[in-house]
């Protein structure tokens, strides 16, 4: 059972970067994780006990608007308004947040590791604001021709979240706006709602989740 304190904990912020399974990627490319939560790693087996539920969230177009031309700075990052009440009330219902966020711009070389994590500075700032956190962020910084295993819809870094965090699939959600995100879900076991992109997708999506938890 998810504690209180546990929820609470903000051991804010380790951000670590881990090599991931590396023999799994052509050039040894690791999956980028910040992890903001107390983690208490189980192994996937350990991991069904604790039984953490999770809500997985899409980054752009869930909670910042989202360009075509990718966004590659904090001064790119806006923030999309009144996500905080939403995600208030993922957290309230004692589910993990945890962004899973495809970063091919870094693979492109438009922006870099750096960069997206003064961005995500930037993110939990505004969050912040709004009266909201989020639980670990989890991105892929490769590009479709590498092939990797994080890029979504494949399921790798909902995977590597659910290892990592203990993260029960079964009783875990997926909010993203693309089909992309609904088979990386998929692929990993748990449910996906698809909402519009850069609108109120956050509140539509958090609605149908606790629409099917009661
Ligand atoms: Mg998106
Ligand atoms: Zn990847």
């Amino acid at each position: 059972m998810l504690t209180t304190s546990f929820l609470n904990s903000r051991q804010i912020s380790n951000e670590t970067i881990r090599p991931f399974n590396k023999s799994s990627f052509s050039y040894g490319a690791p999956i980028f994780l910040e992890n903001t939560i107390n983690s208490h790693h189980g192994d996937a087996d350990s991991a069904s006990h604790l039984a953490l539920k999770a809500v997985f969230l899409d980054r752009d177009g869930i909670l910042n608007y989202d360009r075509e031309d990718y966004v590659k700075s904090p001064e790119e990052f806006e923030a999309l308004p009144q996500i905080g009440g939403p995600l208030r009330r993922i957290r309230e219902n004692e589910f993990l947040i945890v962004i899973v966020t495809n970063q091919s711009a870094i693979g492109r070389g438009l922006t870099t590791h750096e960069l997206v994590r003064e961005i995500h500075d930037k993110m939990r700032k505004e969050l912040e604001k709004q009266g909201a956190s989020v639980d670990a962020i989890y991105y892929c910084p490769h590009t479709p021709e590498d092939h990797c295993d994080c890029r979504k819809p494949q399921p790798g870094l909902i995977l590597r979240a659910t290892k990592e965090l203990g993260i029960n699939l079964k009783e875990s959600w997926l909010i993203g706006d693309k089909e992309s995100d609904v088979e990386a879900a998929r692929r990993a076991g748990c449910r996906a709602i698809i909402v519009p992109a850069n609108d109120d997708g956050l509140e539509i999506g958090v609605r149908k989740i606790l629409a099917n938890e009661v």
